[in-house]
């Protein structure tokens, strides 16, 4: 029998979220031989524009944007070796309740059975054992991440191949930890008021220590440097960076591997 190496499938919305919160795991996985596919579901036009102009400002160009963060996205897949990339090229949809959801070709506004068959495409031609993606909030509630959920959901279950699916989430008493370091930084930081953000540890199911790739997973981030939120994190420099952000955490919503939880790795139960 042909030997065909594991393969690991990451979906998100944006440039920039493979590297807050999978970025970690491409790098760890791709380095023990795994092969990663990176699928973006978005060009990320509502993002900060070169300059550091806002969307909605004036000399707010959605096309120079694009541009610029593809570049980036690139930069940050080399950062992290991701095997491939792919772009499934919808248009960012903004925050909930921006004019930007309603667009033509916005991510928002498309119907999940159309963007879950090109999903399922890739899924068909990769194969991947495991599947990352965000939880039925999207995390913390932005459309194209809620979106992003909902097709990755929808082409597991059109095409039945991953062994594994997981939900990306963040431990409360991380969320407590990150707080403290921020206020000691002096850095601005506002508790974030969606009640649902994060989960109780004893309800994360699978934690994987990627402490040894954490210098990787911040040089992504520092490729997304012209969003202003990233600017935030890279303020904790490399070291601290590490310590906070090393362990990423999930949750299994699919498994046929019976693998006992808790578990350590992505791949537990497949080799
Ligand atoms: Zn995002």
């Amino acid at each position: 029998m042909a030997e065909r190496s594991l393969t690991l499938m990451a979906v998100h919305a944006h440039p920039d979220d493979e590297a807050t919160s999978t970025g970690g795991v491409l790098a760890r996985y791709a380095a023990e031989g795994v092969t990663t596919v990176l699928v973006t579901c978005t060009d990320g036009r509502c993002g900060d524009g070169p300059g550091g102009v806002k969307p909605g400002d004036p000399g707010h160009d959605p096309a120079a944007v694009v541009a610029m963060r593809q570049a980036e996205l690139e930069a940050s897949c080399a950062a992290l070796k991701v095997t491939h990339l792919e772009t499934l090229g919808y248009a960012d949809s903004g925050m909930m309740g921006w004019p930007t959801n309603d667009l033509p070709g916005a991510f928002w506004t498309t119907p999940v059975d159309e963007a879950a068959d090109r999903l399922a495409e890739l899924i068909q031609r990769y194969r991947p054992d495991v599947v990352v993606t965000y939880d039925e909030n999207g995390f913390y509630g932005h459309p194209d991440h809620i979106q992003a959920h909902r097709i990755t959901m929808a082409a597991v279950a059109k095409t039945d191949i991953p062994a594994k699916v997981y939900w990306t989430t963040v431990p409360l008493t991380a969320f407590a930890e990150f707080g403290k370091i921020m206020q000691e930084m002096g850095v601005e930081w506002a508790e974030p008021d969606e009640p649902q953000l994060g989960l109780p540890d004893e309800e994360i199911s699978t934690w994987v220590d990627t402490r040894a790739y954490g210098g990787q997973k911040f040089d992504a981030l520092a490729t997304h440097a012209s969003q202003t939120e990233n600017i935030f994190f890279l303020q904790l420099g490399r070291d601290r960076f590490t310590e906070l952000m090393g362990m990423e955490t999930f949750v299994r919503v699919r498994d046929t591997t019976d693998a006992p939880l808790p578990e350590d790795d992505l791949f537990a139960g497949l080799r």
